[in-house]
């Protein structure tokens, strides 16, 4: 049975992304940052649906510990044939006001975060000579957003990552794509004022923000054999925005 490593997967996107390839037959690692009471539980209902579900807590922003998280990983199932870089934070201000600290710990976790488990895990999926790696960006990553220059910047550097990982680990039948979600329902957008919300709202063609299943649903699809030819690409799931 296969193996996937989803990063920042105790809640939101990636807790979604979990459970969807757990339904698909994957035993499943989350990764997630904080102490969080609900981990047992959501282990509980990944196992529930008949794969095996670790747990476990790293910083990946620290090249240690992720090294930690993958070398446990391929320890526990022998193998990794899936990763996806969901973890990301944002610390959003306008640049009058962004503090350096800002800019550097965005950076760190959603750019170095996905560096550190892409170079752990490329280890293994060159000795497997297979693996599939899919890297969340955002559709801010491609248009650039007020308030979200740290943010933007570094969705933007992952979707760069993307393209280059997909041209050296081609040879080792390593495909590596990138989802660049528009705005979702998650902890990540409810804390936006309302009418920030409403402004976004009025830039999305589809007139509503997407769930969680949306994005699940298309790492499931980058993951699957029905994408076997396609690497470096950047699917956009944001109901017409850009
Ligand atoms: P979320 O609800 O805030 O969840 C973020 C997850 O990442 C949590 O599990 C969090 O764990 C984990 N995390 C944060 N820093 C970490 C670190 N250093 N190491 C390990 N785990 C860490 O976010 P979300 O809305 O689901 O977003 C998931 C991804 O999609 C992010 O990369 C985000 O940038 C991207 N995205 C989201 C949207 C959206 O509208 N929501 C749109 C475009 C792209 P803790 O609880 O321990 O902090």
């Amino acid at each position: 049975m296969s193996c996937a490593v989803i990063t920042g997967a105790s809640r939101g996107i990636g807790r979604g992304i979990a459970l969807t390839l757990a339904k698909g037959g994957h035993n499943i690692v989350i990764n997630y940052r904080s102490e969080n009471p609900e981990i047992t539980s959501l282990v509980n209902e990944i196992e529930s649906l008949g794969v095996k579900c670790l747990a476990l807590q790293k910083d990946v922003s620290d090249f240690d510990q992720a090294k930690e998280l993958i070398d446990l990983t391929a320890a526990e199932f022998g193998q990794i044939d899936i990763l996806v870089n969901n973890a990301g934070i944002t610390k959003d201000k306008l640049i009058a006001r962004m503090k350096e600290e800002d800019f550097d710990q965005v950076m760190k976790v959603n750019v170095n975060g996905t560096f550190n488990c892409t170079k752990h895990a490329l280890k293994y999926m060159m000795k497997q000579k297979h693996g599939v790696i899919v890297n969340m960006s955002s559709v801010v990553g491609i248009r650039g957003n007020m308030g979200q220059a740290n943010y933007s910047a570094s969705k933007g550097a992952v979707i760069s990552f993307t393209k280059s990982c997909a041209q050296e680990f081609a040879r080792y039948n390593v495909r590596v794509n990138a989802i660049a979600p528009g705005f979702i329902q998650t902890d990540m957008t409810d804390v936006l004022p309302e009418e920030v919300k409403a402004s976004i709202l009025s830039g999305i063609p589809m007139n509503k923000l997407g769930t969680i299943q949306d994005v699940a649903d298309a790492v499931e699809f980058l993951v699957s054999s029905k994408a076997s030819y396609i690497t470096g690409q950047v699917l956009s799931v944001n109901g017409g925005m850009v």
